[in-house]
């Protein structure tokens, strides 16, 4: 069993990324009406763009449902699991993803879900924008190549990953010890309890998607890139992660 302080122990990049996602949401402005407050620690963050912002590839009513019902449930429930353990609130989430045993028992399985999935979906807005699509460029673009021959491999294996999925879940391209690797995850599972750093994901849950592709997840992931925001990705492999 690991100590409180270890618990408390901030590991690089949930923090940081944690930090950058305030930032961010900051810098870009509140362009989507706040939903009701969370009551408790964690806050449902606004969209960094309108919800039609993503048409016609992700479209306006899935985005409102996905972000108001979905992430706000994960906020609202996640808040509600913390409730009896004030100290760990006061935490940034990935920093609690990042050592899941540290967690009480009785309320680790809450926050890998209801964490999961508000530290995904905060990352996964974050992974998208109006003016997303094309290529990643620099030293991004140049990892990507390194580890998958090129561009349309590592496409190819990204889809092929998100379309395996079975059931709910996410694929995504991560950092692990210092290398690009294309994994998935089964529901709101993040990388980031491996000590894997997330770079891109793709959210594959039907929630997702349903409403304008149906069962065609295919579909929905060749949308997926014509609004991938490479921008934030190559700060996510840029930014320095200290201690891990
Ligand atoms: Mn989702």
């Amino acid at each position: 069993m690991m100590t409180r302080r270890k618990a408390l122990k901030t590991t690089g990049l949930a923090l940081a990324a944690s930090g950058m996602v305030a930032t961010e949401l900051k810098v870009r402005g509140q362009s989507a009406p706040a939903p009701a407050p969370a009551t408790g620690p964690y806050q449902l963050p606004a969209l960094p763009y309108a919800m039609d912002a993503l048409e016609p590839h992700l479209d306006a009513r899935t985005m409102e449902i996905h972000h108001d019902k979905h992430h706000a449930a994960y906020v609202a429930n996640l808040n509600k699991a913390i409730a009896e353990f004030p100290e760990l609130g006061k935490h940034p989430v990935g920093h609690l993803l990042a050592d899941l045993n540290a967690v009480p028992e009785k309320i680790r399985t809450a926050v890998r879900n209801q964490g999961g999935g508000h530290y995904n979906h905060t990352l996964f807005w974050q992974m998208l924008s109006p003016k997303g699509g094309g290529e990643p460029k620099g030293g991004l673009a140049k990892a990507i190549t390194q580890s998958f021959g090129n561009f349309a491999d590592f496409q190819t294996k990204f889809n092929e990953a998100a379309t395996k999925v079975f059931g709910s879940g996410w694929a995504w391209l991560v950092l692990d010890q210092g290398a690009l690797k294309i994994e998935a995850t089964a529901n709101q599972d993040s990388p980031l309890s491996k000590g894997k750093t997330v770079l891109l994901g793709l959210d594959v849950w039907e929630h997702a998607y349903y409403l304008k592709y149906q069962n065609r997840r295919p579909d929905y992931i060749a949308a997926f890139w014509h609004v991938v925001n490479w921008d934030f990705v190559a700060e996510l492999h840029e930014k320095p992660r200290a201690g891990r």
